[in-house]
């Protein structure tokens, strides 16, 4: 249960406003997608509800819990990005279990999650193997799965798949709306491609220069886009 609450956010970088009082209402279980154009603020948006980066004004709740002050360990957040850095000298095991590690975890609970989570993404075979001997699309499962053992119960993924073949990409859209409809997380995810919002989301969010400018249902941001802006980005004729 985890509804993700963002009311009249702003953001300054120094004496800069980039992002200029944002609210979205996020339900629980619900896939929604974030676009718009490189440096309207996507990733700062992300940061903040990951608590990576300060609220300058506004709040951010959790499963109704304001977390503007809590810190990112504690925001029962997992956040998976654009490049997915693994640790090139440990297997996907300790890959996917550090974070588990660091926490204390006890072994054998370790083995038990790193191993479901291996099951659910086809990584069963591969635990034992270093992230240079994988496929570009297996690594980025394995990072998934680092955020997955971790229980959250939201998920933010920030352009997951843009270092990705395109045909990769098409089949990780699937396997993330499968993992997503698996494990019932609350997801938030970026990108600036269109059809990947089109294709998996719930509720598009359509943001420009810090603002949102519309936030809807696919088909209705296709079928009735608040302005230009909107209708070009989501590709239906202008
Ligand atoms: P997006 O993810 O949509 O491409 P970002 O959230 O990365 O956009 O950036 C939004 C704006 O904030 C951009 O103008 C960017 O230059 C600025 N910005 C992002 N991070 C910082 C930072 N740490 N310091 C100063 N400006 C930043
Ligand atoms: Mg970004």
């Amino acid at each position: 249960m985890a509804p993700v609450g963002i009311r009249d956010v702003r953001k300054r970088f120094g004496t800069t406003e980039v992002i200029h009082g944002v609210s979205i209402d996020i339900a629980d279980g619900e896939f929604v997608v974030l676009v718009g154009p490189s440096g309207c603020g996507k990733s700062t948006l992300l940061r903040m509800i990951a608590g990576l980066e300060e609220i300058t004004s506004g709040e951010i709740t959790i499963n109704g819990r304001v977390v503007n002050n809590v810190p990112p360990k504690q925001r029962d957040i997992a956040m998976v990005f654009q490049n997915y850095a693994l640790y090139p000298h440990m297997k996907v095991f300790e890959n996917m279990s550090f974070s588990l590690r660091l926490a204390k975890v006890d072994q054998a609970t370790i083995r038990r999650k790193v191993e479901e989570a291996a099951k659910i993404l086809n990584l069963t075979e591969y635990l034992d193997r270093y992230p240079r001997q994988l496929s570009g699309g297996q690594r980025q499962r394995v990072a998934m799965g680092r955020a997955i053992v971790r229980d959250p119960q939201v998920f933010l993924f920030d352009e997951p798949l843009s270092n990705l073949d395109a045909k990769l990409r098409v089949a990780m859209r699937t396997e993330i709306k499968e993992l997503h409809q698996r494990l019932k997380s609350t997801s938030i995810y970026v990108t600036h491609d269109q059809i990947e919002a089109m294709t998996m989301a719930d509720h598009i969010v359509v943001m420009r220069d810090g603002i949102v400018e519309q936030i809807g249902a696919p088909l209705e941001l296709y079928d009735n886009p608040v302005n230009t802006f909107v209708a070009g980005f989501i590709g239906s004729p202008a």
